[in-house]
């Protein structure tokens, strides 16, 4: 079962798409923790996303459908499931799937989006603290770790405020998805069908949605 999570940044994507990969087994391909590596190992491609990223602006379509189209084939020739999130972003990006996919035999069995109103997203995104080594996303606030500043599951591990998670940069951020990424729900909207889970409600009651979805998808009921 490959999935699809999308929704603007600080919809919960990345949170819901920790839960569902643990309990389906699927491999979690996020483009921005894979970007973030890349930034860390300071590799050729780390610096050239770089400074599209501090400011909130795209990485160029080339660099990125060439990482994610490489690593969710790489999880498919190794006979697993992916589940990714954070791509496609653009239209171009998500043309390019489809046509690789079809090359390659993969089929994607179901696309997600999270609505979240921007008065919400800049609430959660000024607020969230990620832990470097397992990618677990807190909120300062509303899902603080049990000791400040520290990973609940990785022993010593500081949390990191991400750069482009200030006020000016999430505002940018938004302005591009609205832009550049909220066609890409429309192009999948003429194709298929794109299941829409309000992403404001408790963390619990989004998972627990995403699980009937996901349980239907083995089963003849319908979104
Ligand atoms: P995305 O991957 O879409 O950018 P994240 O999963 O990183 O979003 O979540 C962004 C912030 O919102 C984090 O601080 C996270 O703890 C918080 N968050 C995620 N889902 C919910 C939710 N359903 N209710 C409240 N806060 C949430
Ligand atoms: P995210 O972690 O999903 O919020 O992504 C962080 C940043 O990485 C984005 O603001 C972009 O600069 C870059 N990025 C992640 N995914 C993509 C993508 N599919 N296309 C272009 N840029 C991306």
């Amino acid at each position: 079962m490959n999935l699809i999570v999308m929704g603007p940044p600080g919809a919960g994507k990345g949170t819901q798409a920790q839960i569902l990969a643990k309990r389906c087994g699927l491999t979690h391909l996020s483009s921005g923790d894979i970007l973030r590596d890349e930034v860390k190992k300071q590799s050729k491609l780390g610096v050239d996303a770089q400074s599209y990223m501090v400011r909130g602006a795209l990485v160029p379509d080339e660099i990125m459908i060439s990482m994610i189209l490489g690593h969710a084939l790489d999880v498919c020739r190794s006979g697993g499931s992916f589940l990714l999130d954070g791509f496609p972003r653009t239209v171009a990006q998500a043309e390019a799937l489809d046509l690789s996919f079809l090359e390659e035999g993969i089929s994607i069995e179901g696309i997600v989006n999270f609505d979240v109103d921007n008065q919400t997203i800049v609430r959660r995104l000024t607020g969230r603290m990620v832990c470097p080594n397992c990618k677990k996303v807190y909120h300062s606030q509303e899902s603080a770790p049990k000791m400040a500043g520290f990973c609940d599951d990785c022993p010593g591990v500081k949390l990191l405020v991400r750069e482009d998670d200030t006020e000016a940069v999430v505002l940018k951020r938004l302005d591009v998805y609205d832009k550049t990424t909220r066609p890409v729900l429309n192009f999948y909207a003429d194709k298929r069908k794109v299941v829409h889970i309000d992403g404001r409600l408790p963390k619990d009651v989004v998972a627990r949605h995403l699980e009937e979805f996901t349980d239907s998808l083995g089963s003849s009921k319908v979104f």
